[in-house]
This record gives C-alpha cells, sequence and structure tokens, in this order.
C-alpha cells in the first residue's frame, strides 16, 4: 500500500523524489538531501555529499529557515554532476516542500506552478499546511529569508510561542541575533541607562489593527499582567519586539512569564508573555516581549516604523 513511498521520481533532469525506500538503491545517488528527523541513515562511500536537515513532518516545524541551505545544496549536486535525490519518509510533504522552494528560487516560478510542476511527476506530493504557509511567505519574500520582512518576523515569532507552548523550552534559533552597525539608516532602541544596543526597527513586531469592535466579547478579562499597570507611562509607550538573543537568560528560565533586563546594566526594560500581553489598543500579542520606550532612547527615529503585517496562515 506504500508503494508510492518506495519509488522516488525524476522531477528535472538529474533531480529526484522520493521517501525513504529511495534510499534502498542510496549508491546510484551522487549527492542526498534527507529532510527528515533523526534520521540513522549513513550514506554509502559512493555518495559524495549528504545533508540532514532535521525536521519532523508537522505543520509547526521550520522548514523556511533551511530553504537556502538545501537549494544551495541541490544546486552544487547538480553542477557537479550525478543524481541528486531529496529524500523524507514518504516523499511527500518535507522533500517536496524542499524540491517546490527549489524550483521557485531557481526557475521563477510560483508556488502554485512549482507544485503543478512537482505533481506533474510525483502525484502523491501534499506539502503540510504548515509548509504550504512557508512556501507562500518565500514566494513573498521573493525566494530568500528576508529578516526585514515583518510578516516573516511575525511568523517566527509565532513560531516560537507555539513551540514553547507544546515543549515548554526554548528554541534558541528562534532568538534573533543583534549586532552594532554604524551603516544602519533605521530607527534603533538603545538603553537609556547604559546605550547598549536593545533593538531595531526591524526586530519589532507591528501591533496589528483591531478587525472590528465585535471581537471584543472574546477579548481577555481585564486581568492584565501586573508589569504593565505600575508602569505610569504606559499608554502608546509600549513597543513589541521579536525574541532576541540578550532575553536568552530569562527566556532559559522556562517561565510563562517574566522581566526583560538590559544585558548592560540590568535596568528592567520590559516584560514577556508566552501567554500574550494586551497592546494599548487592545489588541493580545501572543507571545509578548514589551520595551517600554520610557526606559530606551531613540535614535534615527524619522523614519516611521512599519505599521502593516499580513498574518500568515498557518
Ligand atoms: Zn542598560
Amino acid at each position: 500500500m506504500f508503494g508510492f513511498a518506495m519509488q522516488p521520481d525524476e522531477i528535472r533532469p538529474g533531480l529526484w523524489l522520493g521517501g525513504l525506500g529511495s534510499l534502498l538503491h542510496g549508491n546510484v545517488y551522487a549527492h542526498i538531501l534527507s529532510v527528515i528527523a533523526d534520521s540513522p541513515y549513513e550514506p554509502p562511500a559512493t555518495t559524495k555529499s549528504h545533508l540532514t536537515i532535521s525536521v519532523n513532518d508537522v505543520p509547526s516545524a521550520v522548514l523556511i529557515r533551511h530553504f537556502p541551505a538545501g537549494i544551495a545544496f541541490i544546486k552544487q549536486g547538480l553542477e557537479q554532476g550525478g543524481k541528486v535525490l531529496v529524500h523524507c519518509a514518504a516523499g511527500v510533504s518535507r522533500s517536496a516542500t524542499m524540491v517546490c522552494a527549489y524550483l521557485m528560487a531557481t526557475e521563477g516560478l510560483s508556488l502554485e506552478e512549482a507544485i503543478v510542476s512537482v505533481r506533474e511527476k510525483r502525484r502523491v506530493i501534499c506539502p503540510n499546511q504548515g509548509f504550504y504557509a512557508q512556501l507562500q511567505l518565500w514566494e513573498q519574500m521573493g525566494c530568500k529569508l528576508d529578516e526585514s520582512n515583518p510578516t516573516y518576523r511575525y511568523y517566527k515569532t509565532q513560531q516560537a510561542g507555539y513551540n514553547w507552548t507544546q515543549s515548554g523550552t526554548l528554541d534558541p534559533n528562534a532568538l534573533a541575533e543583534l549586532k552594532e552597525d554604524s551603516q544602519r539608516t533605521e530607527t534603533v532602541y538603545r538603553c537609556k541607562k547604559c546605550r547598549r544596543l536593545i533593538a531595531t526597527e526591524s526586530n519589532t513586531i507591528p501591533v496589528p489593527e483591531r478587525i472590528h469592535q465585535q471581537l471584543d466579547p472574546w477579548r481577555h478579562p481585564r486581568s492584565a499582567p501586573k508589569e504593565t499597570r505600575d508602569d505610569p507611562g504606559e499608554v502608546g509607550t509600549s513597543l513589541f519586539v521579536e525574541p532576541l538573543q540578550w532575553m536568552q537568560a530569562e527566556l532559559d528560565n522556562a517561565a510563562i512569564q517574566g522581566k526583560l533586563y538590559c544585558p548592560g546594566c540590568s535596568a528592567r526594560l520590559g516584560s514577556y508573555n508566552w501567554a500574550g500581553i494586551q497592546s494599548n489598543s487592545g489588541v493580545w500579542m501572543n507571545p509578548a516581549f514589551q520595551l517600554h520606550l520610557n526606559r530606551l532612547d531613540l535614535v534615527n527615529h524619522a523614519k516611521t516604523p512599519i505599521l502593516a503585517v499580513r498574518k500568515p496562515k498557518i
């Protein structure tokens, strides 16, 4: 009954897509890209290159982050010659997603065109819902990871929140890196006390506009997190950001909520809550990493921050 998983299909000359069954003849492939978690597979000695991208076939798995590495591997393999195999367990979701991302990036296909094109060769392919959304985002970002894209930032923050609620642990890959850069033209936020760089405009998570008054009955009761109540200047002065590397020590405490302190001088800068914090406009940000603007200095704030965000369908 799993016959389809046994036979790989040639999607483009030299590029094969299949399931674990393809590995029964692993020696015919010069390059093998395994998109699978915890694979004990040891490629035969004839294999010239092998790369494992460890992800589960669940909608919450973040595969988009690995698209550039997977695409580079396929490209390089095809250039070097010999057959390239991209496989997962069944050759339906994970590996197919990777091959679609590859075709979109290298042939300029739209997401729909890529899916149709792969399906012509392999009828069973079906990226799971989460991977499909990631391919949509990939298309929207012009087939490259654009850290400055607010939708991508929003997506990453949502995924970090989802994975935290599922596992109770923080994926360190979800934390954005922040470096001093004198060439930067966007707004930066520095600790008022010690001037340490805390965030840039590219780290902010825009608060989505409230869609309709009608949504009010579903809002949480007004037992807002304590730390926002004792802050007199709170109205209109909060900034929501993606989780950043300097927060790691606090976030590693595995508490559902806590305070955020400056990594330079330990001044209190804000708070986080994996279950959400209500914004000034009444929208619940979930998860939330909130900084208080009265603890920060804004530099280069002539530009208007990006306000619109399109929520990806997950
Ligand atoms: Zn400081």
